[in-house]
């Protein structure tokens, strides 16, 4: 909900500026300089989490939609004002080439489409924004990365967390030095998954269980945190419902890596319990710790210095501004966001099943 203080600085922005043509869904006046015209694919949870957060972007708007739900897409576009020209099927979805209202996709489709529809947005000459995980193993991602590279499109994955306050607070303290050297890197991150059902416990179209959903986040979180990629892997699988977490779909992994300065790192990936986000950092003269690390937020933390507190923005707000900046302006985000970190991560994931599979260290480059 916004703060009055929020509401009033919205309110005397729009009474301050001149009105923009040709959008409906909220003031035009709040938005400022160039903007991103986004489309979204794949009108589900989170699409709607996003399309929501847009509303309060100044550099990205929400235009246009693809679905494969023709009643989503009326809710839609009354609730968020987009033209009948701006909506689209997957079936049809090739069509966005010729839409100068649509400069950037944002695909939020279950794991297994985010490759081909990828490949099929470059190929209409628009930028890809792709949900985590970007694919369904590095060799996908690697073909999504060409796609973009051929197309001459940019490719961003949704690691909203490079864009929060607190988070870029303590990789600002660890690049400063003010951890010292950093030693230890602990990352935890599950929930507890309900309906069976769900595509995320359907190996085709999840791609794996919690590792490809929430574990994630702790890889990522990894090397944020350390500011370095691992050299190598081990991982271990529990799994104590064969029914609910069937052939391919991971329960419970832990999983180790290793660094060439000599840091590790322990993390937990798991769909089977819940308040389970938390990382923790430790270096020679200090510590930090988020905890919760990875939600919808307030983030919250400490380090060996106090309390960490920064403002709670709504992180697809923020994280849609500044992948606007990155793709108008070619801002150089803090925390990379662009296709190569997403490969990174999904070539690292690749690398901890088959740790988990063989029972063996496996060794990684980049
Ligand atoms: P949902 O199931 O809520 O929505 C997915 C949408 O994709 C559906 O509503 C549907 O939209 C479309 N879709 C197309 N094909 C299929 C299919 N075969 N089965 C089901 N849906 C289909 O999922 P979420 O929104 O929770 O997740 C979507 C993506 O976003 C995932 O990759 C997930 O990892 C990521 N995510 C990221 C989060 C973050 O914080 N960064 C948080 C949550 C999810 P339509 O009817 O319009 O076609």
């Amino acid at each position: 909900m916004k703060s009055r203080r929020q509401f009033l600085q919205h309110f005397s922005a729009a009474l301050a500026l001149p009105a923009l043509a040709g959008w409906t869904n909220k003031p035009e006046a709040s938005l400022q300089g160039p903007v991103l015209k986004v489309a979204i694919m794949g009108l589900g949870s989170y699409g709607t989490r996003v399309a929501d957060a847009l509303v309060g972007c100044k550099r990205a708007k929400l235009t246009g939609v693809i679905s494969g739900t023709p009643s989503k897409i009326k809710t839609w576009q009354s609730k968020y004002g987009i033209a009948e020209k701006n909506c689209y099927t997957y079936d049809n979805s090739d069509q966005i080439k010729n839409n100068p209202d649509i400069d950037a996709v944002y695909i939020i489709t279950p794991n297994a489409l985010h490759h081909p529809y990828a490949i099929r947005v470059a190929q209409a000459g628009k930028h890809v924004i792709c949900e985590k995980p970007m694919a369904l193993n590095a060799m996908e991602a690697l073909e999504m990365v060409n796609a973009c590279k051929k197309a001459n499109v940019k490719l961003l994955i949704g690691y909203r967390m490079h864009f929060e306050a607190n988070t870029l607070e303590v990789v600002r303290m660890r690049k400063a030095g003010e951890f010292g050297k950093p030693l230890f890197f602990q990352g935890l991150s599950g929930f507890r998954i309900g309906d069976p059902g769900q595509w995320r416990l359907t190996k085709n179209l999840a791609g794996g269980g919690a590792m490809m959903d929430i574990g994630v986040y702790s890889v990522n979180g990894a090397r944020y945190m350390l500011g370095e990629d691992p050299v190598w892997v081990t991982a271990q699988e529990t799994k104590t419902d064969f029914q609910k977490f069937k052939e391919g779909v991971d329960e419970t992994i832990q999983f180790q890596f290793g660094f060439a300065s000599g840091a590790v790192a322990s993390c937990l990936s798991t769909y089977s319990m819940n308040n389970l986000d938390k990382f923790f950092l430790n270096g020679e003269k200090g510590f930090a710790e988020l905890q919760p690390a990875t939600g919808y937020g307030p983030i919250q933390g400490r380090t060996h210095r106090g309390a960490l507190a920064l403002p709670h923005v709504t992180h697809q707000t923020t994280q849609m501004d500044e992948m606007a900046q990155i793709i108008l302006d070619n801002k150089v985000p803090e925390i990379p966001v662009d296709g190569a970190e997403g490969l990174k991560d999904m070539k690292i994931i690749d690398a901890i099943y088959l740790a988990a599979k063989t029972g063996k260290r496996v060794d990684l480059k980049f």
